[in-house]
């Protein structure tokens, strides 16, 4: 059986602790790998390994940290089919989604190579009479990164490379469903010049997480996840002293309005709703046609793609299929589950992924796309993240009450608007209370020079992802005010300059 080990101090290192999680292929149910769990002896360790680095990584130039970057990006490219396959073969998406992912990764590396421009500080001259004050901008020490399942490339990425550029040392503990992207990434950092011991991955659970929220070497704790354990951390690590970025869960609504281009909207949707089967803290899961004339025209379009909808394994000969397994069979039970809790709550269920055949699926967890009609907001298929292939029509009888049903949502990571009317995108964009807005684009991720994030229980931590905020997450401010009165040069400096 294949192992997967941690990464410290530049090294694959074989575990101690004796205890291991299997790692599943989603895609035939078949056990591929056995993770190791790390105790808290054994991430104590990696602790103290990338605090002994961060010394020296400190202090090497910017440049030098760009450079490393650079060749980083290079390899990561290079190797990008392979870590595509790697993701496909652990998560369940389809390839090209897992490419996708790793181009979105790639995108805050390259974000990263940039840093030194954003981590100048400030200066200004002639505060108060022979005195300037400047800022300087430096590392935290060693940060962790706490990722979920569903992106095992790309969050992390969104992560360390910032890290990293700012002068920080990093440990990263994966997901333990698909832990493999993370274990090559560390390979490629090294082979691109990255010095032992500045990037690490421990490779566990609860216990290791312990560690990096209350060990006092950790200054800066960056989770991804779902917002029960968002919570949790941003509490514990907070209570610990530490900077907290926690990034939750997620009900993303699309609203389609009256004069909006349904052809498109229906396109956007499917992709937003049943792209990597619904497992995306951006996928759309609530869509809310203002009107009945568009509910009506809405459902009819979306029933007949969902018969076109090509469920099946991740990796396949030919052209890829829409939409993967979901990862693991406990989750694909969950959704199961919920598709009868909507059932049972009165929702009409219009198309039932429980009962799609999917080509070649064997023992794999597969679910089809699923569609509902007449959700309303009491109900817990609106409430709750099913992270599923499961799309909800919540009929809405003007804008109004669509950007209402938002707002009263406890989740506000992303959402959308599909309209040709200037003023009413105008309005959405001002009124919704949500982190990330779409105009007429299905799934707004901010680009890696923007930050990411979510609002109300999508994110705990004041800090978004990435882009500026990143830069201000991984950094400290110190602002020196200096006084060099002219009046001690004019006493002490006998020097006098050469006429000319
Ligand atoms: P999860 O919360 O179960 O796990 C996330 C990480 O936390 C994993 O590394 C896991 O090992 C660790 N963990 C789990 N339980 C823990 C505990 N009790 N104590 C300490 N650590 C623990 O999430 P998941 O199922 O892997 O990922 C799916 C969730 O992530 C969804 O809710 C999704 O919306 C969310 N997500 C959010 C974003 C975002 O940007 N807001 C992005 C991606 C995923």
């Amino acid at each position: 059986m294949n192992q997967i080990h941690h990464f410290l101090n530049g090294q694959v290192v074989e575990g101690a602790s004796g205890r291991t999680a299997p790692v599943y292929n989603p895609a035939t149910g078949e056990q591929r790998a056995q993770v190791e769990l790390a105790s808290a002896s054994e991430t104590r360790e990696a602790v103290r390994i990338a605090h002994a680095a961060f010394a020296k990584w400190s202090k090497i130039t910017p440049l030098k940290r760009s450079r490393i970057l650079f060749k980083f990006k290079a390899l990561v490219e290079e190797h990008a089919d392979e870590l595509a396959r790697l993701i496909s073969s652990e998560h369940g998406k389809v390839f090209s989604d897992a490419k996708g992912e790793v181009t979105r990764g790639l995108e805050v590396v390259e974000f990263a190579c940039g840093i030194p421009h954003l981590q100048k500080g400030e200066h200004s001259l002639n505060v108060g009479t022979g005195v300037d004050s400047y800022s300087m901008m430096q590392p935290l020490g060693v940060c962790a990164g706490i990722s979920p399942f569903n992106f095992p490339a790309m969050v992390p990425m969104w992560m360390f490379p910032v890290a990293l550029a700012c002068g920080n040392t990093f440990i990263m503990k994966p997901s333990e469903k698909d832990p493999s992207a993370p274990m090559r990434l560390a390979e490629l950092l090294k082979e691109a010049g990255l010095p032992d011991g500045v990037f690490n991955v421990v490779n566990g659970d609860k216990e290791a997480v312990e560690v990096l929220l209350t060990d006092e070497r950790v200054q800066a704790v960056s989770f991804v996840g779902s917002t029960p354990i968002a919570e949790t951390i941003y509490a514990t690590a907070s209570a610990h002293g530490k900077r907290v970025q926690a990034l939750g869960g997620a009900k993303n609504h699309m609203v389609i309005m009256p004069d909006a281009d349904l052809d498109q909207a229906v396109g956007a949707l499917m992709g937003a709703a049943y792209g990597s089967a619904g497992e995306r803290c951006m996928a759309i899961s609530v869509a809310v046609p203002v009107g009945e004339e568009t509910a009506e025209r809405l459902r009819e379009k979306l029933i007949a793609e969902l018969a076109k909808l090509r469920v099946g394994p991740g990796l396949v000969d030919g052209p890829d299929n829409d939409m993967g397994p979901l990862v693991t069979r406990e989750h694909l039970e969950k959704v199961r589950g919920y598709i009868q809790t909507g059932v049972d709550e009165g929702a009409e269920l219009v198309v039932d992924g429980r009962e799609a055949t999917v080509e070649g699926a064997g023992d794999g967890y597969f679910v089809g796309g699923t569609l509902f009609d007449h959700v309303t907001p009491g109900m817990r298929i609106h409430r709750e993240e099913i992270f599923g292939p499961v799309l909800a029509i919540a009929r809405a009888a003007s804008f109004d009450e669509a950007v209402a049903m938002i707002n009263d949502h406890e989740y506000g990571n992303g959402t959308a608007i599909f309209t040709r009317d200037g003023d009413a995108a105008r309005q959405f964009c001002e009124q919704i209370q949500v982190g990330m807005v779409g105009v007429n684009v299905p799934i707004p991720v901010p680009m890696a020079f923007h930050s990411f994030g979510g609002w109300k229980r999508s994110l705990f931590g004041p800090l978004h992802m990435h882009g500026p905020d990143g830069v201000r997450f991984y950094t400290r401010m110190k602002t020196i005010t200096q006084r060099w009165p002219s009046g001690i040069r004019e006493e002490t400096n006998h020097f006098t300059m050469p006429t000319l």
